[in-house]
């Protein structure tokens, strides 16, 4: 039996973390048995169905490099279907037309029993859920079908093998194997997978932060690693290896080590996982990434290998892309601001105006500008003014950077290069009274 598996998400708003994560999951689950992944647009409610939610999460599962296999399926194409499936019930007297409505008999005594991959065998005792053994509405008067009317006719069509989905539709799952029994199909494997909550333990939602997958994706995070994260979310290879690769995950990835708790969603952990991606990246690719953050900044550059540089300074500190442009901002723009506290205690050395002055002088009488060069010089002028590297680099950093804090001083010095730096060290002296 070949897997056939679906994410059948209805464009009625963007794609949640924790529908990502479903889909995920079943597109693991099929690429891992060779199986096939479909992509059904459960668009019945037209009223709420926008194809701007509908491009939208398209898009961010394409940004997910999670492919589907063969054409999107839509339901409000396939309302002929419905009815011919609803005809069939009416003829065996198993629904009935009522108000405009079709209502689909429902069984009124005895337990359904939903086998389920994850939670085992879960039991429904018609005596106790009075609401299951109400007739279930199929076709609505306005001559829509029902969510769980269409969902049962088109797994049973697309022969869908294994249905992997929220563990908020157990409670639907006893609503539609009736209609599995009455219309003669196959039943597929249940596989019902704990929600995603947030640091309170209560389901994700847009006050525990971003839950747009485009919202991570526009913030700089890569697709390895929200797929490696998302994995990881109610799911574990069986050891404790946070770092997965995209192959791996196919390879490794079973249903039965799925967890049946809910899975905590950790924004630093996401950061921090991120971060040792963005580690990893050849300086070129992340180079090519950073750019349209720059871009919205409108930091520009025509050369290439300084920017391969500035990016390769960066690399071990920016967790998120969209941090490259504030940490790397003083090498773009013309002018910078001190940080307050740190312009405070360099203004209180009186040597430093001598020694700002003198640099920018040593400086630009470099004929090789590179880190080693700079380096090498400004440490026998340190000697020459007496001052110790704390005392002499701390306040030159200020003074180029407006920063306490910047990546390798002469590798910052050489990248900013000969008139930035000077320019910047003389402001810095004339600061000084
Ligand atoms: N359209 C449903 C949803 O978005 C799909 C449920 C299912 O997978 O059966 O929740």
């Amino acid at each position: 039996m070949s897997v056939k598996v679906r994410f059948a998400p209805s464009p009625t708003g963007y794609l949640h973390i924790g529908s990502a994560r479903t889909a995920l999951f079943n597109w693991l689950y099929a690429r891992h048995e060779g199986g096939k992944f479909y992509l059904r647009i459960e668009d019945t409610d037209r009223e709420r169905s926008k194809d701007e939610f509908l491009q939208e999460i398209l898009g961010s599962l394409k940004s997910l490099g999670l492919d589907w296999d063969g054409d999107l399926v839509f339901q409000s194409r396939r309302t002929d279907y419905y009815r011919k499936m609803a005809d069939l019930l009416v003829q065996k007297d198993m629904a009935y037309g009522e108000g405009g409505a079709l209502h689909f008999r429902s069984p009124k005594t005895g337990k359904i029993i939903v086998q389920d991959l994850l939670h085992g065998p879960i039991e429904f005792d018609l005596d106790q859920h009075l609401s299951l053994a109400e007739d279930l509405v199929i076709f609505k008067s306005d001559g829509s079908p029902t969510y769980n009317f269409a969902v049962v006719c088109d797994d049973a069509d697309m022969g869908i093998t294994h249905v992997i989905r929220g563990d908020d539709h157990i409670s639907n799952t006893p609503k539609q194997l009736p209609l599995y029994e009455a219309l003669g199909f196959q039943k597929p494997i249940f596989c019902h997978i704990p929600l995603i909550l947030g640091e309170d333990r209560s389901r994700m939602s847009k006050r525990h932060g971003a839950t747009a997958i485009r919202e991570y994706v526009e913030a700089g995070y890569l697709p390895d690693a929200l797929v490696n994260y998302l994995s990881l979310l109610g799911w574990s290879p069986g050891n404790n290896q946070e770092i997965i690769s995209r192959q791996e995950l196919i390879q490794k990835f079973e249903l039965k080590r799925v967890l049946k708790t809910g899975a905590v969603f950790n924004k630093e952990k996401l950061e921090w996982l991120n971060g040792q991606y963005v580690r990893k990246l050849p300086i070129p690719e992340l180079t090519d990434n950073l750019i349209p953050y720059l871009e919205k900044r409108r930091y520009k550059t025509e050369d290439r290998a300084w920017l391969e540089r500035l990016v390769l300074l960066f690399q071990e500190r920016i967790f998120t892309l969209n941090q490259f442009p504030d940490l790397a901002q003083f090498f773009f723009e013309e002018n910078i601001e001190y940080n307050e506290e740190a312009h405070k205690e360099f203004a209180k050395d009186a040597r430093l105006k001598n020694a700002f002055t003198r640099y920018a002088a040593m400086l630009e009488s470099l004929p090789v500008f590179d880190a080693k060069t700079i380096e090498e010089k400004s440490r026998a002028l340190m000697k020459d003014l007496e001052m110790s590297g704390k005392e002499f680099i701390h306040p030159c950093r200020v003074a180029v950077t407006g920063r306490a804090i910047s990546p390798s001083f002469f590798e910052t010095i050489a990248l900013l290069g000969k008139e930035k730096a000077t320019r910047r060290l003389r402001q810095a002296a004339n600061s000084i009274k």
